[in-house]
């Protein structure tokens, strides 16, 4: 069978090309896509940097390298082991097994999950994946009552985790980022308070906030050398604060965080899928959450684009296009 499908032929170039798909297994399923989200974890494959790197997953080893792996699809067919799901349902889920900017699209079936809503809008939006990463985190967090949390980054992923644990009796539940639009999207969605790092002193305002002991929790989800600092040196000293690192770094540290490791002494905590001891339990909560409209993916989801537009979509996603948070790829 053949689906057409944007793949990455070299830096910063996707084409459309009818791949064959492999025979479907006794244990797999064949999606109809009806959404894929743009990943900002893949903006350096877009780059072509991670294309050919030792010990990079297989869609990352030669060009045309497959990326998409947030898909959302109705079940076309079904192995012949399988009888969770039957053809017509919605599923999404941990859709790593090829290129997700695809017309159709097949995974195990254990890595998959119903949607359960026929309303083809909120299925649409339903992207397990990132769900899943937000729930991974919580529960490697292990929140208590009272404590301060401070998420470093406004964009998607912090706005998930911030939705996430707004449902938590927390003291302190703070956005650290620089554009306007988004921390004011924040504090509808829990924050108890935001700083914009562009204009004011993040570090001071964060002790300020916490009477100079720092937080329980500090969560780095921006990436880039300013917040990794930030977050290491608003950790709470010596009582076991949390570091969770969730963003993906590219850029090269020109500065050691040795200094706030060896005094604050937290306990990193890295914010990945594959950090999880569970993944399909992670999923199951995040879509738990969506069906309980704690996680408000509708609002997030800003921007859609067709197959052949998937180049703008990149593009829009790394220079954070006017109002941009996130978008989807709506192939069929
Ligand atoms: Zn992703």
């Amino acid at each position: 069978m053949k689906s057409l499908s944007a793949v990455l032929t070299k830096p910063k170039k996707f084409e459309l090309i009818e791949l064959d798909l492999p025979d479907l297994k006794k244990d797999q399923v064949l999606l109809k896509v009806i959404s894929c989200g743009i990943c900002s974890t893949e903006h350096d494959a877009y780059y072509g940097k991670l294309i050919g790197s030792p010990g990079v997953s297989f869609r990352y080893k030669k060009y045309p390298a497959l990326l998409g792996h947030e898909v959302v699809g109705h079940v076309m067919e079904v192995g012949s082991d399988i009888n969770q799901f039957k053809i017509g349902d919605c599923v999404t889920g941990l859709t790593y097994s090829g290129c997700g900017f695809s017309e159709y699209f097949i995974e195990n079936a254990d890595m998959l999950v119903k949607i359960d809503t026929s309303d083809l809008k909120q299925q649409i939006v339903s992207l397990g994946e990132p769900l899943m990463a937000t729930c991974n985190i919580i529960n490697q967090i292990g929140i208590n009552s009272g404590d301060t949390i401070v998420i470093i980054g406004d964009g998607y992923m912090s706005q998930l985790l911030l939705s996430g644990l707004s449902r938590y009796t927390l003291k302190h539940l703070v956005v650290v980022g620089h554009h306007d639009s988004r921390l004011e999207m924040a504090l509808n969605f829990g924050a108890t308070s935001v700083i914009n790092s562009k204009n004011s002193d993040a570090w001071k305002k964060l002790m300020e906030l916490t009477n100079n002991i720092g937080f329980d929790v500090s969560v780095e989800y921006a990436g880039n050398a300013d917040s990794l600092r930030l977050a290491a040196s608003v950790c709470k000293a010596k009582k076991r604060a949390k570091l969770v690192l969730a963003a993906s770094y590219s850029e090269k540290m020109e500065f050691s965080i040795a200094n706030y490791l060896q005094n604050r002494a937290p306990i990193i905590i890295p914010g990945y899928p594959n950090q999880s001891d569970n993944k399909i339990r992670d999923l199951e909560q995040g879509m738990l959450g969506l069906q309980k409209g704690i996680f408000p993916m509708e609002k997030l989801i800003t921007h859609r684009y067709k197959l052949e537009d998937i180049q703008q979509g990149f593009e829009d996603s790394i220079n954070r296009a006017e109002g941009y948070i996130k978008g989807i790829i709506t192939p069929n």
